[in-house]
């Protein structure tokens, strides 16, 4: 289990000295990321602290980190000199290095962000979503599913992400966005949505102890009933999501039967689509306060007559339920159009008439390949070029 591995740092020298080669230095810690017992258990032996000054170390640091923010322990002002030392000795709070970063036209944001080498996962913030704005975060580089109409899923599975990479997305925007501290009154950022790159429940560890941290209100202070986890049907997982998290649960369901289900979305093979209504009729905490959002991408002449609009009021019949209409986001190659919007329009107004909400989701970011299913990272590229160059060598 990978839950605890800190990412470590290397420091260069600048200068070296022939007659004094330097002794290597050990990495630093990142304690950025870290989990409360994460952070415990790198301060104690390193100060030699007791249980006591442990907790108070660390709900200190915590909140230097996670409230205010700070990048820099000589910013930590009630923390005596000595221990910033000591503390800039062995660990840091760096972020990971922002490859790219690009603002669209409606002032959604994306970010291209490099965990290691090769591991790279975009992230994206969506002004005006939610209470104020949304952040859709990656939980795996890639996506070992193969939904066809997904960008994502054309890209092979690199690894899941750990917890710390995901929190680093959320501290990345925050910096970007000038959000700290936390507890400021204007915030942009008032929702996490794990709807990036990647499957959710095939990371469910690491997704569950990011949720700890971000909601903690000690630190970013993100309230649960605000972070949205999508999954794409992994039953068996879900259960353990409303239990472990209480996050909001979202479903990509983007079809009204089995037969076209198991094309659009292969999981429903697996789990088709009676046994994942049932496990959304359970999700532990889903009330009429609490909705499941059930998500729908309008593929033109695929999902998206009247008949389907009825069929699938009919299937959530008796869940407190509200749906997502997602206009289709073009990819190069992709083998779908997007629904006209008249008839986006006409298969709102079934579903509005039989009395659920059913925002159609603007499309946001277009222009920067940011929107829902466009995600994809450098490293597939990278890949293929690795391949070129392979074939041109033998
Ligand atoms: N793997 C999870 C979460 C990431 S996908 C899941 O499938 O739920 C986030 C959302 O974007 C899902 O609802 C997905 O179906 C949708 N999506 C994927 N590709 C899309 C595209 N090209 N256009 C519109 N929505 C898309
Ligand atoms: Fe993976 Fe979700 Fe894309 Fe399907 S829609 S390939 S599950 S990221």
């Amino acid at each position: 289990m990978d839950l605890h591995r800190p990412i470590a740092y290397i420091r260069t020298m600048t200068t070296l000295d022939l007659n004094n080669p330097p002794a290597t230095e050990p990495a630093l810690i990142n304690l950025a990321g870290m989990t409360r017992g994460e952070l415990s258990a790198v301060l104690a032996p390193h100060f030699g602290l007791d249980a006591k000054k442990t907790k108070m170390r660390t709900s200190q640091i915590w909140r230097w980190m996670y409230q205010a923010g700070v990048r820099e322990f000589a910013e930590m002002s009630d923390i005596s000199k000595e221990m910033r030392e000591g503390l800039a000795e062995r660990f840091t709070l760096a972020r990971p290095e922002m490859v790219e970063r690009q603002v669209s036209t409606d002032g959604t944001r994306k970010y291209l962000l490099r965990m290691g080498p090769g591991i790279e996962v975009e992230c994206v913030f969506i002004p005006g979503v939610g209470r104020a704005g949304a952040l859709c975060v990656s939980s795996q580089v890639g996506c070992t599913l193969n939904c066809t109409f997904c960008h994502t899923g054309t890209q092979n599975l690199v690894r899941n992400l750990t917890a710390a990479e995901i929190i680093a997305q959320v501290l990345a925007a925050k910096d970007d966005l000038d959000e700290w501290p936390s507890d400021r009154e204007d915030r942009n950022l008032s929702n996490i949505v794990f709807m990036g790159m990647g499957e959710p429940l095939y990371n469910l560890d690491h997704v569950a102890a990011a949720i700890d941290v971000i909601s903690d209100g000690e630190g970013i202070s993100l309230s649960r009933r605000r972070i949205t986890v999508s999954t794409s049907g992994v039953v068996p997982q879900m259960e353990k999501l409303g239990n472990d998290t209480s996050a909001m649960l979202a479903i990509s369901l983007h079809a009204t039967n089995d037969a076209l289900r198991d094309e659009l979305v292969p999981i429903n093979r697996k789990y088709p689509i009676a046994e994942l209504l049932e496990a959304c009729r359970n999700y532990p905490g889903a009330s009429n306060a609490r909705r499941v959002t059930f998500e729908y991408v309008m593929l033109k002449g695929v999902n998206d007559t009247d008949e389907e609009a009825r069929e699938l009021v009919r299937l959530l019949k008796g869940i407190p339920a509200k749906i997502n209409l997602i206009p289709f986001n073009p990819w190069p190659g992709s083998p779908y159009e997007c629904s006209s919007w008249g008839r986006i329009e006409a298969f709102a107004d079934i579903v509005n008439r039989a009395g659920y909400a059913s925002p159609i989701r603007t499309p946001r970011g277009r222009d920067i390949f940011a929107a829902c299913g466009q995600l994809k990272s450098e490293s597939v590229k990278k890949r293929a070029s690795d391949i070129r160059r392979e074939a041109a060598i033998s």
